[in-house]
């Protein structure tokens, strides 16, 4: 497992960050002279943090000159390698930015609360395209004769303090007996009704499913949409969490509990880019799940999208 100390040794100098983003295949090692069909020359002496291609051809040099961070994840990067990987190891630790800073072993440049924002932007955006994919390949959960207990819940309602008021996203969340695959959606404008809910449990719900929900009457339809709908009702005083048939939804009603933890971390409460915030959820439950690195996985879901 990557900690500080390993992220320190590794990405002591600019060689050696360099030598790992070869390694893991985030930059290129070699490049062909379209032109001349010949292996181009490395330069470190341009502007270029990671080097640039130069043909060898006297004619070509300039003209073919490439920068080796065109179209990967260094391209514009305006912080040293140390910097990039430190602020990537930070964000797949989960890190706040007052842990980022106090833990920096980069001393300059000085880490800004933007250049911390950017990275930690850029690194999500890299993993919501990863966790989407990665989704779509695993399939849709459920099935007949299986059970998918279905549940919705409101995050991010609070007060801010110009008297702006954040209504809250209502989330629908998905999770199948037996199985840790989780999904989740956000409900698009805020509305939980029928019309809404049910597309969204079709696209990752399989026909055919014993769908157990609470009394929610935008649920009432579900038969009706090639579901078996099983019931708990909540505010039946004898059977309150398991209904008789023992069906019940605690399950998922669980994970709201762990989920409103993660989101009371700070920067997690900016609307704009909540449905973002819950794919990267998922995405870091799934490695905690399965004992895996977050660092290797970051890097896992930067190469997928950053191919160079
Ligand atoms: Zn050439």
């Amino acid at each position: 497992m990557w900690d500080v100390r390993k992220v320190f040794q590794t990405f002591e100098t600019k060689e050696s960050c360099i030598a790992f983003a070869e390694e893991q295949g985030l930059i290129l090692t070699k490049r062909i002279c379209r032109m001349h069909k010949i292996p181009m020359v490395l330069s470190m002496a341009g502007t270029s943090i990671v080097g640039t291609f130069i043909c060898r051809k006297g004619s070509c040099r300039t003209r073919s000159a490439i920068s080796r961070s065109k179209g990967t994840w260094f391209e514009n990067a305006k912080v040293p390698l140390n910097q990039i990987f430190y602020l990537m190891f930070c964000f797949s630790s989960h890190w706040s930015h007052e842990e980022v800073r106090k833990n920096s072993f980069v001393r300059e440049p000085f880490l800004s609360s933007a250049t911390i924002c950017d990275w930690y932007n850029y690194c999500r955006e890299a993993v919501v395209l990863y966790q989407v994919d990665h989704q779509e390949k695993l399939g849709k959960i459920g099935g007949p004769g299986k059970k998918v207990q279905i549940d919705e819940s409101k995050f991010g309602k609070r007060k801010y303090n110009k008297g702006r008021r954040v209504e809250g996203h209502w989330v629908l969340g998905m999770v199948e007996d037996g199985s840790e695959n989780l999904r989740l959606e956000v409900c698009p404008d805020n509305v939980r009704s029928a019309e809404v809910l049910i597309p969204l449990i079709e696209k990752p719900v399989a026909p055919g499913t014993i769908i157990c929900t609470d009394c929610w009457k935008a649920y009432d339809c579900l038969s009706t949409h090639g579901y078996e709908h099983r019931r708990v009702n909540h505010s039946d005083p004898d059977n309150p969490f398991v209904a008789e048939d023992g069906t019940h939804t605690q399950r998922i009603e669980s994970q709201w509990r762990v989920m409103k933890r993660f989101f009371s971390k700070d920067n997690y409460n900016n609307p704009e880019n909540f449905a973002d915030l819950i794919i990267e959820y998922v995405w870091r439950k799934n490695i905690a799940n399965k004992h895996e690195d977050p660092f290797v996985k970051l890097i896992e879901a930067i190469i997928h999208t950053y191919k160079p």
